[in-house]
């Protein structure tokens, strides 16, 4: 017992997979452990030394049996879907985090995330107290632009009553001798020709902006000329959920991935670790490798759209603390100012002839 060195994303391969041999009941009851295999607080091989494996979600006596049987007796792990590849683990996330406290413990921001002004389920004054209550030093708020109607994206005029109330804030922090500091930005919609869905005065307002990609994200063909021209645009600093995979749904953009993260170091744009766990976007082999290729700066966000989802920003921690990077190349640890001043200067050097 407990000598199986499973971790609970094999785990939820191999109960998918045992799903499609059963039926009924017994089927669904394996897919849906499968799925809340990620989720686990503890790896299942902890909780079966301590005999504690159906306290798991979704895990009842018959489905612990059979996890029970792999511990002993670890079978060959089948090739999991794209749509499950490298996904991190709440547990292996845990371990990671326990292993060097400095990662919560060192004040931070979080660089996205959403409110009612777009698909965000908490007004912004709400959300950016939610925040501050879980712990950041400052937020940036990225609501989403017009094009995409399905989020109720944001036109320039709302943006900038956005802009008034963010004011209002910060000038309340500012009263209130606090340093907690509110961020404008947003998360706009980026275009195959990497143009955005607002116009380079507007963005110019803001102190640092993101961009992703929401359309066509079935697309199998080649998408690294899309990144190229995205990460060209002088407006975007940071890119938003780079490979637009999600759990179970897709598995993301096709590119150069090589090629992409060589010419974000080349532009000193930053790359985002977007830590809503169906997301987990960059996940940890392709972040190891934008690290490798020279990438600059990493920005983590939890992509919360309620006080619950700000949790989310510890899948990014975790994400980084297992790639090992270095924490003065990313963003949520340098200050508020730090990270406008950032971003001022880079979208000065794009302005620069010859760039
Ligand atoms: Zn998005």
């Amino acid at each position: 017992v407990g000598e199986s060195e499973l971790r609970n994303d094999e785990i939820g391969h191999l109960l998918l997979a045992a799903s499609t041999r059963e039926e009924g009941h017994r089927r669904l009851a394996l897919e849906r452990a499968a799925k809340a295999a990620w989720t686990w607080p503890v790896e299942a091989s902890d909780a079966a030394a301590s005999d504690s494996l159906t306290s798991l979600a979704s895990v009842g006596p018959w489905v612990a049996q059979r996890i029970e049987a792999w511990l002993q007796d670890p079978p060959p792990i089948p090739e999991p879907d794209e749509t499950r590849r490298d996904f991190l683990t709440f547990a292996r996330a845990r371990a990671a985090l326990d292993a060097d406290p400095t990662w919560q413990g060192d004040r931070h921001g979080d660089l996205q995330m959403h409110t009612t002004d777009s698909d965000g389920r908490l007004p912004l004054a709400e959300m950016v107290e939610a925040a501050r209550e879980a712990g950041r030093a400052y937020v940036s708020i990225t609501d989403h632009s017009a094009s995409l109607k399905i989020a109720h994206g944001m036109d320039a005029a709302q943006l900038a009553d956005q802009a008034r109330r963010i004011a209002r804030l910060n000038a309340s922090f500012e009263r209130e001798g606090s340093t907690f500091r509110v961020l404008r930005s947003m998360e706009v919609d980026v275009f195959d020709d990497g143009s955005a869905d607002m116009t380079s005065e507007v963005l110019a307002e803001l102190d640092v902006v993101l961009g992703a990609f929401h359309s066509k994200l079935r697309s199998s063909g080649d998408s690294t000329p899309r990144y190229l021209a995205a990460l060209a645009n002088p407006s975007v600093h940071i890119l938003g959920h780079p490979t637009t995979r999600m759990f179970d749904r897709r598995g993301g953009l096709v590119a150069d991935w090589r090629r992409v993260f060589a010419e974000a170091a080349r532009r000193g744009k930053a790359i985002e670790l977007d830590g809503t766990p169906r997301r987990n976007d960059l996940p940890v082999p392709l972040a190891e490798l934008a690290l490798s290729e020279g990438v600059e700066w990493f920005s983590m966000g939890s992509d919360a759209h309620d006080a619950t989802e700000l949790g989310f920003l510890e899948m990014a921690m975790a994400t980084a603390a297992i790639v090992g990077i270095p924490r003065e190349r990313i963003l949520n640890y340098q200050t508020p100012a730090e990270v406008a001043a950032w971003a001022g200067s880079l979208s000065e050097r794009a302005a620069a002839p010859g760039w």
